[in-house]
Parts: C-alpha cells; sequence; structure tokens
C-alpha cells in the first residue's frame, strides 16, 4: 500500500512548474480519459499540439499521422496503429519506450500511471546517444509488438491477452476486476453469405467498436476468430454490466458492411460472459467461468449477457 505524499511547501509547486517549463525534458499530464491536461514547451513543440481540455491522446496522434508531422507513425491505417498501441498503453503503472519523431529526433519516453487515474508521461531526446544498435533495439521492439498484436484487428492478440490478465490479477491495486468474453452471433453466416472479405470487415468494426466503449487502462484483445476478450480493471459487476449493454447497442446500430449498396441492412450482433475475479483466482479458472457464462448466452438466444456463477 503507498502512502501519500505530505503537501509540498509553499511555492514549491510553482517552482516545479517553472523548471519542468524551462526543461528540455518533455513533461505532459493526461487525465484518466486521456485527454491531455498538461503539456511543456518541449513536448508541445515535438508532438505539435496544443492542449484545450479537450484533446485527447488519441486524437494528438491522429494529427501527427495526418499532417506527418509530431510523432513519426509509419502505419497506413491509422486505426488499427491506435489500436496496437492502445493495446500496451496505460495498462502498467510504467513503462518505457523509444519513439521517432518526423523531424528525426528519438526520445526515451516513459510512461508513469495511476490506477484510474493520472499518467505522467516525461521523455527524453536521445538522439546524439550511439546509434550502433539502434536497428537492432528497433528490430527487437517491433517483433515484440507485432508477437503480441492480432495483425486484423491490431488489437492484442490471445498470447498478450494473457498476458495482460495474469499481470493484472496478481496486483492488489485493480480490484474489484471483471472479465468479458465476447463472442460475435451468427458469423459463419455473414462469411458463408458475404465471403470472408465482408467477414473480415466484420471482425475490425467490432474491434472498432470495442476500443471505444473502454478506457485506457482496459485490456482488449482478439483470442480467436471471433472471439475476443475485455479486461476491466476497479470495475465491479453492476459498472462491467452496464459498458457491456452500451457496447451491444452500439453494435446493434453498426453497419459495417453498408458501403456495399446491395448489404447496406446487414448488422450483426454480440453475446457475451462476464465475470467478477475472486483474488487468488487463476487466470484460467476466472476466463472458465466467463466462457461457461458465454455459452449460456449464446444457449439463451444470443445477443445478450450472462454472468458468470
Ligand atoms: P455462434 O453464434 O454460435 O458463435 O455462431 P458462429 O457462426 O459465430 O460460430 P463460431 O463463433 O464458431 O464461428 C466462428 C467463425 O469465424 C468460424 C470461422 O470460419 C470464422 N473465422 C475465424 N477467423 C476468421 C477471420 O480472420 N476472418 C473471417 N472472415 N472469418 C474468420
Ligand atoms: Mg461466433
Amino acid at each position: 500500500m503507498t502512502t501519500a505524499p505530505a503537501p509540498l511547501p509553499p511555492g514549491l509547486a510553482e517552482t516545479l512548474l517553472e523548471l519542468q517549463e524551462q526543461s528540455p525534458l518533455l513533461v505532459a499530464l493526461f487525465d484518466a480519459r486521456d485527454v491531455l491536461c498538461h503539456a511543456n514547451t518541449a513536448f508541445r513543440e515535438a508532438y505539435c499540439v496544443e492542449p484545450d481540455g479537450l484533446l485527447t491522446w488519441a486524437d494528438m496522434m491522429r494529427d501527427n499521422h495526418a499532417q506527418g508531422h509530431g510523432a513519426l507513425i509509419e502505419a497506413s491505417d491509422i486505426d488499427t496503429w491506435l489500436a496496437s498501441v492502445s493495446s500496451r498503453r496505460g495498462k502498467l503503472p510504467y513503462r518505457a519506450f523509444e519513439v521517432d519523431l518526423c523531424d528525426g529526433r528519438w526520445l526515451w519516453v516513459t510512461e508513469t500511471t495511476q490506477a484510474q487515474g493520472w499518467m505522467l508521461l516525461v521523455a527524453s531526446d536521445i538522439t546524439s546517444l550511439r546509434q550502433d544498435n539502434r536497428s537492432l533495439r528497433l528490430a527487437h521492439v517491433r517483433a515484440l509488438a507485432a508477437a503480441h498484436t492480432d495483425p486484423l484487428t491490431g488489437l492484442s492478440n490471445r498470447r498478450h491477452g494473457m498476458q495482460v490478465l495474469q499481470d493484472v490479477l496478481v496486483r492488489s491495486e485493480p480490484w474489484p476486476l471483471c472479465v468479458a468474453l465476447l463472442d460475435l452471433d451468427h458469423f459463419k453466416a455473414i462469411n458463408d453469405g458475404l465471403g470472408h472479405a465482408a467477414g473480415d470487415r466484420v471482425i475490425c468494426d467490432f474491434a472498432r467498436q470495442l476500443q471505444a466503449s473502454i478506457r485506457r487502462e482496459d485490456g482488449c484483445g482478439r483470442i480467436g476468430g471471433d472471439e475476443f476478450l475485455l479486461i476491466l480493471p476497479a470495475t465491479g459487476l453492476p459498472q462491467a454490466q452496464a459498458i457491456m449493454a452500451r457496447l451491444q447497442d452500439r453494435v446493434r446500430k453498426a453497419r459495417p458492411l453498408e458501403d456495399d449498396a446491395s448489404r447496406d441492412s446487414q448488422g450483426y450482433t454480440c453475446s457475451i460472459g462476464l465475470a467478477q475475479a475472486i483474488w487468488g483466482e487463476s487466470a484460467t479458472s476466472l476466463l472458465a467461468r466467463a466462457d461457461a457464462a458465454l455459452y449460456q448466452a449464446k444457449t439463451a438466444g444470443r445477443d445478450r449477457i450472462c454472468l458468470a456463477d
């Protein structure tokens, strides 16, 4: 258990603010909704942003990608890129990684995250450090990200989803904790009737609906063909149920195939099994309970949420 720090002596907070403004380190603060609430000059210049109380991290990255300034994002599809980076962002109390900027600099970025709260980003310019091992380091980072990512949706794959779940189950902070298993209903019929490419579009749409329904600290993975895992730290069953109900509503309204005039009425639904973790329970047992609840949701008629015992 961490104790709260003593209040700062008068004037110290102002001094801290002045110094970080003057520092070449990049400093930024994001709130629980991932809105950029504060950024010092070095950060604002590097990422070409002005915090306005609304701008989120995802907005900032979309802007950087569209304008070709700030962070170097070498991806043709920004949504898949955001999904992939979000699968690692804010899941642990601390992480550090390298980032390339469009202006040729590269940064060592650290993120310190409070459970369900603020995220402090501090980054330093490491362009002048020895470059010898850089390509090797980058190749390693890219290989690791690829090993964690489902290539179709950009979400965590099964392996990374399980890893996030195992990590979160042994931490004391994010309790209560819920997990959901979600499976698309009659998905084979979409594949068989409209083709595999249409099925893929529905899977990607579902991934986007999931992402739009969850918070930064939630884990989200595609763990099978049309099966997905959500990990909801610091969330009890009633709250998780409400989040899942909102997600199902969004999904019922989605029309991912409407580009094609002959298919414009084709919607889809999903079934959900929801379980609250018991302290000391293994990931396998928790998932088995969620899976049994998902099975109930399927047998009870689909397009519904069932709770585990
Ligand atoms: P249920 O409501 O009982 O879940 O019925 P279902 O038809 O959705 O059955 P199930 O979940 O077992 O079917 C999953 C199907 O997903 C089977 C497989 O052909 C298809 N699938 C698996 N991976 C992919 C993929 O990457 N793309 C597409 N288009 N289809 C996939
Ligand atoms: Mg299915």
